[in-house]
């Protein structure tokens, strides 16, 4: 089969807590041979049923602070009170194999990512398809209590606020369209022009034939 030398890009996936971004890049991680997820490092506790290495690796904040002194992160931020960043040295391995990597971080980590990387970032907001939606969402993960709950709420109103900084937006009413969607997007980023260099001498020698 032919295949074009391409660039591959970062797909940074934001949402509220409880808007199925997680779900979306799982499932994409699944069907999707070509892309890898971001694994990030945090200070916040482990939760039941998470585990250390695969949804995060837990620090505490002083190991997380060495990180940023050593300049070991591509974007980092404070996020309800605790530290989230993303590794450099697993990025630019994947990349380096060819590999797309998905970002599941908040709108300051975007803005970092794609300040950083402008022409390699895909930026993707998800919408719930209701408040009332997401206070649902957030209340059957059982993992929060009523006040956690409350706080969230609170926290989601202001990462939506950042929806309109994005690339693309997706709503969120059924997940499988939602996955559809973002599979449609990422098709058409890796045909952009800039992201396939190998078109060139394609071109070229395809030229030279006629
Ligand atoms: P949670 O604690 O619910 O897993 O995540 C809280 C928020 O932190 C989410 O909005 C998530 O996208 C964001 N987040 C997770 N990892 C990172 C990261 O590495 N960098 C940034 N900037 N945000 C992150």
């Amino acid at each position: 089969m032919l295949t074009i030398e391409r660039r591959p890009m970062l797909i940074a996936f934001s949402s509220p807590s409880g808007a199925g971004k997680t779900s979306i890049t799982r499932r994409l991680l699944g069907l999707d041979e070509q892309v890898r997820l971001s694994v990030s490092w945090t200070t916040r506790p482990i939760r039941p049923g998470e585990i250390d290495g695969q949804d995060y690796t837990f620090v505490d904040q002083a190991t997380f602070d060495a990180k940023v002194a050593a300049d070991g992160f591509l974007e980092h931020a404070g996020v309800f009170g605790k530290s989230y960043g993303t590794p450099r040295d697993y990025i630019e391995e994947a990349m380096a194999e060819g590999h797309d990597v998905l970002f599941d971080i908040d709108w300051k980590g975007m803005q970092q990512l794609r300040a950083r990387m402008p022409d390699d970032v895909v930026t993707i907001f998800i919408l719930p398809p209701s408040k009332s939606h997401l206070e649902e969402r957030l209340r059957r993960r059982a993992q929060d209590d009523e006040e956690t709950v409350a706080r969230r709420m609170a926290e989601a109103n202001d990462e939506i606020s950042h929806w309109a900084e994005y690339d693309y937006v997706i709503v969120n009413d059924f997940l499988e369209r939602a996955l559809q969607e973002a599979r449609e997007i990422i098709s058409a980023e890796r045909l952009r022009r800039h992201r396939q260099p190998g078109l060139v001498p394609f071109v070229q020698k395809m030229m030279a034939e006629f």
